[in-house]
């Protein structure tokens, strides 16, 4: 029995099983106990089967426990409707607009539980009873058919506007992205539900879009840009039919709105494998137009270096688990953006004073990226601070150096000019000082700012007013 089903899983690409029942997988052949499940998750999931409705964790959890990582968090999916799960949970709340879902407080988490989606046709009840019996058995008592609510709708190119149609669990696995990410695991029998092949995907490394590849990519355009961060983060190729849309459908990306499109990029950036992507979003001729804030980037060699630079130390402090700041990313991303404009407003008419100008090529460069990306205010304000800081560091006299470490941002902007310096842009000196300076006694500081002073600053910028007289108060300064 178990060998047959191993033949079934891993022999051949498992093409989409259009109407045919799902492979269900054993534990023995997969190797996920429930163990691995967090306790929300199980919690949730019992409770909706001990009420009589599907309930299984589905989704990239599943995903990254085949491929041997921790999930970062666990998704549900039943049959239940938002309102029915809502009843069986005291601690939830039922959010979204254009498809609900609820989000059930167990603990410490939140597990988003979902009601099956269909693809907009009316399920068709006989099959779904089939295939639930095939794998489950007959269902419980109670069990009902679940409405077909909404429509799915789709704009002039193809791009899905609505998507909120309830449906059956395999209606719900075809509507997935890759087969990788539409793996039904079932913790009452540790067994995973495959209807695509997905488990001979991770195994053969294998990133394969669900159906007809450029339907979907035309249905939801953000799908290349997910094929793209998943294959980088996850190690896996782009299967060859999955992979040769992209380059003609990339421009379809223009239509995708700005706040969605920043999500992705930042799921992109932050998912730990932010070099590698970039790389493939290049080679699949991506980079242009789909980020805009690479373009440019990606073309001046120095821009790049400090770009890849702050990738790879992105990735080894995701990788690390430690934090990052969406701000400081961004802020390196536009850098060298900024730098040009910059030089700009300086030489225009005359040219504006160093700061002024500073600030509306900011305003500039931002107002630029947020048209087609909507990077949270609070991002912007994170990257305005960084960016502000740094021709600061290039006073090394007097009373300021003492004042720029006060800042609150003094962390964030000194890593930053410490890409600066390795990436060439900057002499490597000044990373030196200021890493010296932080660390440095008291006394020991007093004679750095004697030792610098007369060189402080670089020729090119104009000194501005030293002498705003000394800020009085216990901050850690010397007297
Ligand atoms: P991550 O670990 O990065 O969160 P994930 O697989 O959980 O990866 P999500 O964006 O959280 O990705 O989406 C959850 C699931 O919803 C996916 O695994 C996939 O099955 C489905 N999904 C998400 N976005 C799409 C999409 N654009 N098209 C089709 N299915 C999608
Ligand atoms: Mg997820």
């Amino acid at each position: 029995m178990i060998r047959s089903l191993l033949r079934r899983i891993f022999s051949g690409p498992a093409r989409t099983t259009r109407r045919g029942a799902p492979a269900v997988i054993a534990r023995e052949a997969h190797g996920i106990g429930r163990d691995r499940i967090s306790p929300g998750a199980l919690r949730v999931a019992s409770t909706l089967q001990q009420h009589g409705y599907e309930a299984y964790v589905v989704g990239g959890a599943v995903r990254d426990l085949l491929v041997g990582r921790t999930p970062k968090d666990f998704d549900v999916a039943t049959n239940a409707t938002p309102e029915q799960v809502h009843a069986l949970f005291r601690r939830s709340r039922i959010i979204g607009r254009r498809f609900r879902l609820v989000h059930v407080l167990a603990g410490p988490e939140v597990i988003e539980t979902a009601t099956f989606r269909g693809d907009g046709a009316p399920p068709d009840p006989e099959e779904a009873e089939e295939a639930v019996d095939a794998v489950d058995g007959p269902r419980p008592a109670g069990r009902r058919a679940l409405p077909v609510a909404g429509v799915r709708q789709t704009d002039e190119h193809g791009r899905l506007i609505r998507d909120n149609v309830y449906g059956n669990r395999e209606q719900d696995a075809a509507r997935r992205d890759f087969t990788v990410n539409a793996l039904f695991y079932d913790p009452s029998n540790e067994t995973i539900i495959d209807f695509h092949g997905g488990v001979a995907d991770v195994r053969r490394r294998s990133l394969r879009m669900i159906g007809d590849p450029a339907r979907r990519y035309r249905e939801d355009p953000v799908r290349m840009l997910r094929a793209v961060r998943f294959a980088a983060s996850l190690g896996f190729e782009i299967e060859r039919g999955t992979r040769e849309p992209i380059a003609e459908f990339a421009p379809l990306l223009t239509h995708v709105p700005p706040a969605r499109l920043f999500d992705e990029t930042l799921k992109l950036l932050l998912g730990g494998g932010a070099v590698s992507a970039v790389g493939r979003l290049r080679s699949e001729g991506l980079h242009h137009g789909l980020l805009p804030m690479l373009d440019v980037i990606l073309e001046q060699p120095l821009g790049e270096r400090f770009v890849m630079k702050a990738l790879e130390n992105t990735d080894a402090r995701v990788n690390a688990g430690r934090s990052i700041s969406p701000g400081f990313l961004f802020a390196t991303l536009l850098w060298h953006e900024l730098l040009a404009q910059w030089e700009r407003e300086r030489g225009e008419g005359g040219g504006k004073p160093p700061m002024v100008a500073m600030s509306d090529a900011m305003d500039g460069v931002i107002a630029r990226q947020v048209e087609r990306l909507a990077i949270p205010r609070r991002f912007t304000a994170q990257m305005r601070e960084i960016w502000m800081l740094q021709p600061r560091f290039e006073h090394r006299s007097g009373r300021r150096p003492f004042r720029l470490l006060e800042q609150e941002r003094f962390r964030a902007a000194y890593d930053f000019l410490l890409l600066r310096c390795e990436s060439g842009e900057i002499d490597a000196e000044l990373g030196q000082w200021w890493t010296r300076f932080q660390h440095a006694a008291e006394s020991e500081r007093e004679q750095m700012l004697v030792a610098d002073s007369p060189a402080a600053g670089r020729p090119r910028r104009r000194r501005r007013r030293s002498g705003r007289g000394g800020r009085a108060g216990g901050d850690g300064d010397p007297a």
